[in-house]
């Protein structure tokens, strides 16, 4: 395959780290789905030394693709790391230990699996395109604590695998997620009660701003306020394009959600509050009274609404974005207690 040579002009740090030899025999390759467990010869390293992570910079990621003729797709969102900077940055930041489980999400050609297995116990490593498959095999065949999945990451039980291969303790999830289905995945892992210590996520950066901001800003929605209720956000590092190959059209930032032992604010429904913070956010034009009123996921009357949002002590007039987690939160308890109560739920 032709690279242009544009991409062979990015800087990258170029650091190689030599460690003593791991108990290295055997890269345990599981293909889901199949149900298969193929487990595969590691390479012999050299003078019981080996050099790790090998991927991370230009050269060897061009090396691997140009090896295997590998065609990027699109569909995938596959814009795989080529810095080694931003690498230590995501593992310093994730705080994984030898006693942690970590879960990536798109390993893509292996590049963060190399840093994560060098650091933490075991790492599970859901790669859905098949073309990755022989690659993973082949980049990871020294590491002996890596388990490849091929699957999409939206059908993987992850609370199954916690207890498979964590006795059930929260594991860590770290991932340079594909742009198409970033909320999908960082949603599916908080709201189905994975247990999930933290998540280290590289994201477009118009991403990563929803996720951290509050009322007043215009990338506040209902992303931020689902983020902010579960956990607590942490911008790692903002990085530019000239870190990925090929390089995307917008700039990315790695930020670490922190999961909340116990929600920052308490609400009898959290699913009732999400369902009137999407109505909220769905028209953000409207006052927060039409939103709630014009909403097909909730049957309130204009007057119980109306009733609410006075109750509350806002002005009739107010829009959904002006309020904080806490008042949707009150908000929702408001209409727990008094729709519930009279037989009138409010689905
Ligand atoms: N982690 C690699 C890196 O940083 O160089 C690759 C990151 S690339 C942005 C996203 C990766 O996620 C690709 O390898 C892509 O094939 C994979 N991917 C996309 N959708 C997926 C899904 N639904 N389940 C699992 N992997 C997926």
């Amino acid at each position: 395959m032709h690279l242009p040579v544009l991409y062979m002009t990015v800087t990258f740090s170029g650091k190689l780290l030599i460690r003593p030899l791991k108990n290295l025999s055997q890269t345990n390759i599981m293909i889901s789905g199949q149900n298969k467990t193929k487990l595969k010869k590691a390479a012999t390293p050299k003078g019981g030394l080996y050099m790790e992570p090998k991927l991370g910079n230009p050269q060897n990621t061009i090396a691997v693709i140009q090896k295997y003729n590998f065609v990027f797709q699109k569909k995938y969102g596959q814009n795989f790391l080529i810095d080694t900077h931003v690498l230590d940055k995501i593992i310093t930041a994730a705080g994984i230990t030898n006693n942690d489980m970590v879960l990536e999400i798109g390993p893509g050609i292996g590049t963060m699996t190399q840093y994560l297995a060098s650091a933490a116990r075991k790492v599970i490593a859901v790669e859905i395109d098949d073309h990755l498959i022989p690659i993973l095999e082949d980049t990871l065949s020294e590491y002996d604590n890596v388990t490849i999945l091929h699957d999409d990451i939206l059908k993987v039980n992850i609370t199954h695998l916690a207890s498979q291969y964590n006795g059930g303790r929260p594991v860590k999830v770290v991932a340079n997620l594909p742009y198409y289905i970033t909320t999908p995945i960082i949603m599916g892992l908080f709201e189905k009660d994975v247990p999930v210590d933290n998540i280290t996520v590289m994201v477009q950066k118009e991403v990563a701003d929803r996720m951290q901001v509050g009322p007043g800003s215009k990338d506040y929605g209902a992303l931020s306020l689902a983020v902010q209720y579960y956990a607590e956000p942490y911008l790692v590092a903002n990085v530019p394009p000239n870190c990925f190959l090929p390089r995307p059209k917008v700039g990315s930032a790695v930020i670490r959600l922190k999961r909340y032992s116990s929600p920052p604010v308490s609400v009898r429904d959290p699913a009732l509050m999400f369902r009137l913070i999407r109505a909220s956010f769905n028209q953000r034009r409207k006052t927060l009274q039409n939103g709630l009123s014009n909403s097909p996921e909730l049957s309130l009357s204009k007057e119980q609404i109306a009733q609410a949002i006075l109750t509350l002590g806002m002005p009739a007039s107010v829009r959904g974005e002006t309020l904080t987690l806490e008042q949707f939160a009150r908000l929702a308890d408001y209409f727990f207690e008094h729709t519930h109560q009279k037989g009138n739920p409010l689905c």
